[in-house]
C-alpha cells in the first residue's frame, strides 16, 4: 500500500494567484494584503483606521482576513480598504 503525504498538513492557499496578495500577520491573525496603486480604485472608500476618506484613484491598501469569518462564506466579502500609513500602523 504507497503511503502519501496528507495534502491537508499543507497550509491553505490563498485566494487569489500566488504574488497577487501577500500575508501579513496581525494580533488578530493572518490577513491577506493586495496593494492598489494609484489609479487603480474608481470609488472612494473609508479608512477603518484613521476613519477619514480614501479618495478615488488614490494609491492604497485592500486587506482581508485569511480566514473567513463566521457567518461570512467568503473572506474576499470582508475586505478593507485603508491608506498604505494607516496599514503599516494598524494592529
Ligand atoms: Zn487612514
Amino acid at each position: 500500500m504507497a503511503r502519501r503525504v496528507s495534502k491537508h498538513l499543507r497550509p491553505a492557499r490563498p485566494l487569489l494567484a500566488s504574488g497577487f496578495a501577500r500575508t501579513e500577520q496581525r494580533r488578530d491573525g493572518a490577513w491577506l494584503v493586495q496593494p492598489m496603486g494609484t489609479g487603480r480604485s474608481a470609488k472612494a472608500y473609508l479608512c477603518p483606521a484613521c476613519n477619514q476618506t480614501i479618495a478615488p484613484g488614490a494609491a492604497h491598501v485592500v486587506a482581508w482576513r485569511a480566514e473567513p469569518s463566521i457567518g461570512s462564506s467568503r473572506a474576499v466579502d470582508a475586505r478593507r480598504h485603508f491608506h498604505t500609513p494607516c496599514w503599516a500602523r494598524w494592529q
